[in-house]
């Protein structure tokens, strides 16, 4: 059985002050039960100690991104080497912001060597994938997602997959408003199983967790969560507020 996962993604917001209060709500919520759930909340990388600092150790503090590689004369990048030596256990990597914002566009090469990188390092991670609302129009949301996971596949080993969370985030969804039916986000989870079952093996299919994000909030969260092949969440704007506390608990 997978346990289910929730991510918070603060994105580049915040500020000492809301990061205070926000971790303070968090705390305020009953005991995370470790068997049942996993939450970790990736703060940006600046706040990222002072979020650690401050929240209960039944949250797990997390990066939004890393370097590609080792450290060294990359000005103003953070490596996969220091995530870890600062105790931090996760990185998100390939979020659609960094794949399609025109100042950062990674591609799905860029987006995997950091997952090897990272992985060989010791890190957990939250692997963002999903489709362009032109491409679900034209029925190419399977073979985005494929595209995007075999990339990553070319780099990475069958055992490494277990320290992979897949994150599906169709782009249309993020922050608009316009969550995912549930028939969509459970059709795209299976093919990712499939996929995972095809290209990895039947472990690694039965073992990963795949998540859903774009648009997730306390009001849709339960019903998305009942689909089988949905095994949590990754959430942008409602994790900013002690409502993430109520995703937090839909795996219930
Ligand atoms: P929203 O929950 O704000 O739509 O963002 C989702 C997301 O991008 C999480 O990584």
């Amino acid at each position: 059985k997978r346990k289910f996962f929730v991510g918070g993604n603060w994105k580049c917001n915040g500020s000492m002050h809301s990061i205070k209060e926000l971790c303070e709500a968090l705390n305020a919520g009953e005991r995370l039960e470790s068997s049942a759930v996993e939450v970790m909340v990736a703060p940006p990388a600046l706040y990222a100690s002072y979020a650690r600092s401050l929240l209960r150790d039944d949250f797990a503090v997390g990066l939004q991104n890393c370097w590609i590689g080792k450290p060294g004369a990359f000005t103003g990048e953070i490596a996969a080497d220091m995530i870890r030596d600062a105790g931090f256990p996760y990185v998100i990597l390939g979020h659609s912001e960094r794949r399609h914002i025109p100042e950062l566009r990674e591609n799905d090469q860029t987006v995997a060597r950091k997952t090897r990188y990272a992985i060989e390092q010791g890190l957990a991670v939250v692997l963002c994938i999903g489709e362009l609302l032109e491409e679900r129009q034209a029925g190419k949301t399977r073979e985005v997602n494929e595209r995007q996971l075999n990339a990553v596949k070319e780099v990475l080993s069958d055992e490494d997959w277990r320290r992979v969370v897949i994150a599906y985030e169709p782009v249309w969804a993020i922050g608009t408003g316009q969550v995912a039916t549930v028939e969509q986000a459970e059709q795209a989870h299976a093919e990712i199983r499939s996929w995972l079952e095809k290209q990895v093996g039947s472990t690694a299919a039965a073992e990963t967790r795949i998540l859903y994000g774009g648009s997730v909030t306390a009001d849709n969260c339960d019903e998305l969560a009942k689909q089988p092949d949905v095994d949590g969440f990754l959430v942008g704007g409602a994790s900013l507020k002690p409502a993430f506390l109520d995703i937090v608990r839909s795996h219930k």
